[in-house]
């Protein structure tokens, strides 16, 4: 069984300066942790992230990227770019998908793209309100999940991350129940199975993100199926993101 892992989207948030100083708080604050952590900061502090954490064991993540290696595509970062200073890459989160207008067929090539560059791709996947409330949840996660992995191989699937992220629960403070939250990892992880083999399925990870903060994440830490937690807001406070990965399960 893979470590549990907590990772943090810092978003658009964090000069240089800060978030070189939020990453030394967490690496003081979680010095003692048994759970991976990733932290994931503006690009243009992904070096300075990177150089921080180095020896400490936390990881690195992007928060997007092209698919490219390179090419005329202003505004844009390429996979070798992110694999310079990050072993991971949070893929088709619903704010590129909403406000960025990504496609599923976008996050399949940039999956592609982080495999072949060796960067883990976390893949996020999650239904809308109005998904939900038209009983179309797991229809809208296992069509965003089949197309964000299709063609990739079993060995890779067995080395995805996928985060599930009801999009309601995004910053809203409206965190979807564990039980809930488990029943659509469970469905995820199936579909691997099925897919790929029981090794993919069991060798993946599952992560829940929406609104999760120190005094909800052991209720969804401990659900089964659920192997770690994506943090926004919660992430940007060096305290709360290691009062969460001190509720997971080492
Ligand atoms: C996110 O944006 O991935 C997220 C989970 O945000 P928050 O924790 O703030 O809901």
């Amino acid at each position: 069984m893979p470590a549990p892992l907590i990772a943090g989207n810092w978003k658009m948030h964090a000069t240089v300066a800060a978030a070189t100083r939020l990453a030394r708080e967490v690496v003081a604050a979680a010095a003692d942790t048994e759970v991976e952590l990733v932290l994931a900061p503006p690009f243009t502090a992904l070096g300075p992230v990177a150089a921080v954490v180095a020896g400490s064991g936390i990881g690195v993540a992007a928060q997007d990227m092209h698919w490219a290696d390179a090419g005329a595509f202003t505004g844009e970062i390429s996979p070798p770019m992110v694999a310079e200073h990050a072993r991971y890459v949070i893929l088709g989160h619903s704010e590129r998908r909403q406000l960025f207008s990504e496609s599923d067929e976008d996050v399949n090539r940039k999956v592609h793209a982080a495999f072949a560059h060796d960067l883990t791709p976390i893949v996020c996947v999650g239904e809308t309100e109005a998904e939900r409330d038209a009983g179309r949840t797991d229809d809208v996660v296992t069509g965003q999940l089949e197309a964000a992995i299709e063609g990739i191989a079993p060995d890779e699937a067995g080395r995805l991350v996928v985060a599930y992220e009801p999009v309601w629960a995004i910053g809203t403070g409206r965190a979807c129940a564990p039980d809930e939250a488990s029943r659509v990892a469970g469905l995820l992880r199936h579909h691997l199975a099925l897919r790929f083999g029981g090794a993919a399925a069991v060798g993946a990870r599952v992560l829940y993100g929406g609104s999760v903060k120190p005094d909800n994440s052991h209720a969804y830490l401990a659900a089964p199926d659920v192997d770690g937690a994506l943090v926004g807001g919660a992430s940007l406070d060096a305290g709360a993101f290691a009062a969460i990965a001190a509720t997971a399960r080492p």
